[in-house]
């Protein structure tokens, strides 16, 4: 079982994914937890330019194509073996956000980021998708706040990008979810850390008998 997160910046996918992952272990079914931009040494490498500050020269086409190659090597490296192994994959993060950040936040043709990511894929698409829902408003306050009043946060370059294009990036998850209704379980995750994970919790339950 391949299962991905998504939702905008501050809306509480890492802290579920985790949650996810203390369930799973548990209940001694094997997983393994992975990320987007990153999941292996090269992804990793190709995430802390994305996400540098300092690389705001960076071309649209160049950061669809970034994540893109991030994703190739995540999946051939991590994925496809992990799901071969019998382990299910718990990833934060998939093609997903790539159509909500770059295609509809940044305006690109929706098609083509399409386009780039299937080829970047190879075919493979998560059995479930969370996609945790929240106004990118309340995403920002809560960043500012998770952090340690002594040491002063940088948002990281994506993080920094305005309000209407954070808007933007919402709706183009409700749109997703709009075409992808079978695969995708769209959660308020405005509510409290408990009450978002039995929501999921549930609905995992059920995935796994399926
Ligand atoms: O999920 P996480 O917060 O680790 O993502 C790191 C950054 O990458 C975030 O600022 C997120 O908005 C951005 N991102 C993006 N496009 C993607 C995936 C992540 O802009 N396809």
């Amino acid at each position: 079982l391949f299962i991905t997160f998504e939702g905008p910046d501050g809306a509480g996918k890492s802290t579920q994914l985790k949650k996810l992952a203390e369930f799973l272990k548990e209940q001694h079914i094997p997983f393994i937890m992975t990320r987007e931009p990153g999941g292996t040494e090269i992804g990793n490498a190709i995430r802390s330019i994305l996400l540098d500050p300092a690389n705001d020269v960076m071309t649209q086409k160049a950061e669809v194509l970034l994540y893109a190659a991030s994703r190739a090597q995540h999946v051939q490296e991590t994925i496809v073996p992990a799901l071969k192994g019998g382990n299910i994959v718990l990833c934060d993060r998939f093609v997903d956000a790539s159509i909500a950040y770059q295609g509809y936040g940044l305006e690109l043709s929706v098609e083509e980021v399409m386009a780039i990511n299937q080829f970047a894929v190879s075919g493979v698409e998560p059995d479930r998708t969370y996609l945790i829902d929240l106004p990118p408003t309340e995403g920002r306050q809560r960043m500012m706040k998770r952090q340690d009043p002594n040491v002063s946060y940088e948002l990281d370059r994506i993080e920094q990008k305005h309000l209407t294009y954070h808007q933007r990036v919402r709706e183009g998850f409700h749109r997703i979810y709009e075409e992808n209704k079978q695969r995708i379980c769209l959660i308020d995750g405005s509510r409290n850390i408990e009450e978002v994970f039995q929501d999921i919790v549930e609905d995992f339950q059920n995935v796994l008998q399926k």
